[in-house]
Parts: C-alpha cells; structure tokens; sequence
C-alpha cells in the first residue's frame, strides 16, 4: 500500500496575543494510504476539523508537516498553491446549508472547480455538472434551482458532487452528516461509499458517531484535546479499545452497533474537555481518566506501537 498523505508531527497553534495561544492540533502525525478511509473521532473541541482543514491548506500550519504523494505541502498556501492543489486535495464540509453560497445556482457551485481549475469550456462543464448531479442522485434540471430550494441531505449531495467533480485523489470529510436527519445520514454514507468504489477515493472520515467511523472506515484515530491517542484498525479499536478515552468515547456511543453481537460496556465520559489554551501537564486526559496515575499528571506520554499489537498505536503510561 502506498503512501497518499503524510502528516508529520503537524501542529496548528491559534495565536490569542499577550502570550496566549489555542493548541487546536499539536504534533500529529498519520499516516494515510491511498484508497484507505481513515475515520478521525473525538469530542468537539479535540481539533479533528482543525486538522482536516490543514492538511488541505485551509489552515496554515504552525509547525510540523504535511507531504501528498511524497511531495511535501507548503506550510502556509498562496492562491498559486490552491490552484496547483485543489484538483487533487478537496474538503466536504459539515454544515450544507452554509456552506453552499445562496446567491449561485447548484449549476455554478458544482462547476466553479472546472472553471477554476481545468481547461474545459462552458459547455463541457455544463455537461460534467448534469453528470454529476445525477451521480449523487439528483436531477440535471436541478442545475438553475438555488441551494434554498433543496432539503439538508440534497445539499450535502451537491457539496459531495462539488467536492468530488475535480475527481481529487483525497478528500477530506468533516463531519459531512451530522446536520442531517437519521434517514438521510445513511443515504449520503452509501453514497460515499459508493464513490470511493467507483473512483478509488482516499478519505479522512471526520465524525462523531464511532458506530458510523467503523462502518466506513479502514482505520479509526480517536483524538483528545489536539493529540491523537489512540489508532489502529477500525474494527479493532471500536470493539478492542485500549486507551481509557477510547473505551470510554466507545461506551457512551450514543448508537450501539446493532449488527454486533459483541456486546460493549456502557459508560458515560465524565467533565468536559479542558481549554485548549490552558493545557494540563503531562497526559492531556488525565483530570479525566479513571486510570489516571501520578506521573501521567508529570510525564506525557508518546504515541507508540503496543507490544502485543505492533500495527495499533496507544498514548498511555498504561502501556509503558
Ligand atoms: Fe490515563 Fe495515565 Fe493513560 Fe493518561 S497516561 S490515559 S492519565 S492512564
């Protein structure tokens, strides 16, 4: 399996002034293969879409880097970058009633890519958009209509048909349901689905919905408040966690796997996440953790292969 995108202790710092920073991502690295989908889960507020937005360019990056096919991406994108990227790197965003600009028609919105980015005439584009539409499971007439007109889950399929006209090799997913109705979240996942198979899409799946990561997802990185804690094979995480935070996320999952036999502990996660601007010292969890020891309020523990399972990675004095 190849390498597609590479994230190396990348690290994204929002800066308050006076001294004071928000730590939304520090010192991350991943690893993505091509044609993998890896889900990224965590509570709001753990940075997931801060991350996501870096690795495409949307936010600059304060430290560390981002390489795509080998290449390594600039630190902070200028419009040539977008243009020289874009084709390849594109993001699906979480809420598509903003997302989407009211005054365009879902013909301009789907097709600003190919206007921007490839050298397709007028026509051309028009005739890749009526494609698209029907892709995702629209109608081409839909193309003069404004996004007002459509219901959540069409406007989430017009962001995915936006996203993926320029037929990028990586997309990144930021929580691309959770403003949908239940009926509907299972549409736009089969669509999904359906489009990596058909395209060979590489996906970063953000959402918080461990059931739904581990349906769709080839590996699952769970992060807590900037830094990734635990990562590993989706099925294994989701029903072997072995970070605490893991199997707490895992035990209070608001939707139990129905086609699971294996049955989960049910827990609920205690606190709220701590402000990403007054980081605790040592392990970033440790105010919650019910395995919390002394020195992990000392000593922050790395992200390493476990003994037993080289192919998962932990961040826990538990498996020092
Ligand atoms: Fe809990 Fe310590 Fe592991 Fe942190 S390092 S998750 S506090 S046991």
């Amino acid at each position: 399996m190849s390498v597609l995108v590479q994230a190396s202790n990348l690290t994204k710092h929002f800066d308050l002034g006076k001294d004071r920073r928000v730590h939304a991502v520090d010192d991350v690295s991943l690893t993505i293969n091509e044609r993998e989908i890896v889900g990224l889960v965590g509570e709001s507020g753990s940075g997931k879409s801060t991350f996501g937005k870096a690795l495409v360019g949307l936010h600059d990056k304060t430290g560390g880097s981002v390489s795509f096919q080998g290449r390594a991406l600039p630190r902070r994108y200028r419009q040539r970058d977008f243009e020289r990227y874009a084709p390849h790197m594109q993001m699906i965003f979480q809420d598509p009633y903003s997302s989407l600009n009211p005054r365009m028609t879902v013909g301009e919105i789907i097709g600003e890519g190919l206007r921007l980015h490839s050298p397709l005439s007028g026509s051309e584009i028009r005739e890749r958009v009526a494609a698209w539409l029907e892709r995702v499971g629209l109608n081409a007439d839909h193309r003069s209509r404004y996004p007002h007109e459509f219901s959540g889950g069409q406007r989430q399929r017009i962001g995915v048909a936006r996203a993926l006209i320029l037929e990028p090799e990586f997309v990144v997913c930021d929580e691309p349901i959770s403003a949908l109705d239940v009926s509907v979240q299972a549409q736009v996942i089969n669509l999904l689905d359906d489009l990596k198979a058909s395209m060979g899409l590489t996906l970063l799946f953000i959402a918080h919905d461990l059931s739904m990561v581990r349906y769709v997802s080839d590996r699952m990185a769970v992060m807590y408040l900037g830094s990734l804690v635990e990562v590993g094979k989706a099925d294994e995480v989701f029903f072997e966690p072995r970070h605490p935070y893991t199997r707490i996320l895992v035990g209070s999952n608001p939707e139990p796997d129905p086609t699971s036999e294996r049955a989960r502990p049910s827990t609920a996660i205690q606190g709220e996440i701590p402000s990403p601007v007054n980081l605790p010292p040592g392990c970033r969890f440790a105010d919650r953790c019910p395995q919390a020891m002394d020195h992990c309020r000392v000593k922050t523990p790395k992200l390493k292969p476990l003994a037993d399972e080289s192919d998962r990675l932990v961040a826990c004095h538990l498996y020092d």
